[in-house]
């Protein structure tokens, strides 16, 4: 696990950039913010100098990773409050929505079989508010729908559209893609397909970022260990491995190494991919329409995707391809933080949050939006009711033999 000594703390200068940034401090007084209830209460309690076994609020962190973005220390704000509220949740015991939380794939597995009539039940208010009062979960903001069929599922009975001379990568779909949107995965699939990539899909587990966002750390590392032996198969003939969300990115990325404290994350950190930032590097001139895609989108950049410091590949893509602009929205964190949002009491502090992206989407008036986050595209679609994409459906829309 991350080495909490005194000199990780020391290389905090106090400046309290981190808390200016921190989304769920401007709406929330009863959390304290990054700098409060990491560093410096780490700092006293190891100096003994704490009242509580653990900071007060510290259950409000979002895990949206802003303040380590913003930290010019590099100090690992946002995983310093994981690990105390994960040691705080053992010691207190978690409920059983923090289990089905943290483990989207378990919940997925069975869902996606019924997803008809789980998505029915999911939109009646009784049966919400039922919910709300029996497991905590929040009464008004919407459940992702499941898809009627998974991606693996559809994977395995398509035909790839690839030249035996074909170059080979591996796709991770994350639970959204798996179970929810499939449509993505397909897309990517379809892309790289016409650019002679065949995609190989091992059984991955979820990456384990909502069950560190539950505060299940030993959960997140058995997902991690072998997610690593999967992958660690097919990087040591250098082949890349492609994400379509970036909390998945993420996760392989910086959690494995760092606040799960996983040397073998080093194997195969080098890599790994946003989907985007791949497709980047190649020609698209002879698979895509010329410039065909027309519209008025808005595009939000997930926080995960800015704390992985990737860019923003898929917005560039879209520029490249499109005849009209794709506008940034620019309004920071959506406030829904995977299922964070998702819970009774985090209710109001998503909601509060949101109001940036309402604000920031009505300027605009666009026809649709458009991000990586599948999560944050669940709350784009609750404040804005319009449709949202992955850049790679857009770019995938635009192929020249679409299917
Ligand atoms: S931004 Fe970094 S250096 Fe500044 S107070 Fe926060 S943790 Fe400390
Ligand atoms: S991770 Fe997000 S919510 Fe948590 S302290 Fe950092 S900025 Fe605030």
């Amino acid at each position: 696990m991350l080495n909490i000594n005194e000199e990780t703390l020391n290389q905090c200068a106090k400046c309290s950039t981190c808390t200016v940034n921190c989304p769920v401090v401007k709406v929330n007084p009863a959390f304290p913010g990054p700098k409060a209830s990491g560093p410096d209460w780490l700092r006293l309690s190891l100096n003994g100098e704490t009242k509580n076994e653990f900071p007060e609020g510290i259950e409000y962190c979002s895990n949206c990773k802003n303040c380590e973005i913003a930290c010019p220390s590099g100090v690992p704000v946002a995983a310093l409050n994981q690990l105390t509220r994960a040691a705080k949740l053992k010691k207190e015991g978690s409920g059983l929505r923090e289990k089905l939380f943290a483990n989207p794939r378990f919940l997925g597995k069975i869902a996606v079989n019924f997803s008809g009539i789980i998505n029915f039940f999911t939109r009646i208010k009784i049966l919400r508010l039922i919910g709300k009062s029996f497991f905590g979960i929040s009464a008004n903001i919407p459940f992702p729908p499941y898809a009627p069929i998974s991606f693996s599922r559809w994977f395995k009975g398509y035909q790839q559209k690839v030249t035996k001379a074909a170059k080979k990568v591996v796709y991770f779909p994350g639970c959204f893609a798996e179970y929810n949107k499939p449509e993505t995965g397909k897309a990517l699939v379809k892309i790289l397909n016409a650019l002679d990539y065949e995609v190989v899909v091992p059984e991955f587990k979820c990456c384990g970022q909502p069950a560190i966002g539950n505060g299940r750390l030993e959960e997140a590392k058995q997902f991690a260990f072998h997610n690593i032996n999967e992958l660690k198969k097919y990087v040591k003939d250098g082949m890349p491995v492609l994400f379509s969300c970036p909390s998945c990115l993420l996760t392989f990325k910086e959690e494995y190494g760092g606040l799960l404290g996983i040397e073998e994350a080093k194997e195969v950190v080098p890599y790994l991919y946003d989907a985007g930032e791949f497709l980047g590097c190649l020609e698209f001139e002879d698979i895509l329409e010329s410039k065909a895609l027309r519209g008025k989108y808005a595009y939000h950049e997930p926080c995960h995707l800015k704390a992985a410091g990737v860019g923003t590949p898929g917005l560039d893509l879209l520029n490249e391809v499109m005849v009209d602009t794709v506008m940034p929205l620019d309004a920071g964190c959506c406030g829904l933080s995977g299922s964070y949002g998702l819970k009774a009491e985090k209710e109001p502090i998503t909601m509060a949050i949101g109001e940036n992206l309402k604000v920031a989407i009505k300027k605009i008036n666009p026809e649709a939006l458009v991000t990586e986050c599948g999560m944050c595209g669940v709350q784009l679609h609750n404040v804005s009711g319009l449709r949202v994409y992955h850049p790679l459906e857009l770019l995938a829309s635009n192929l020249k033999e679409n299917d």
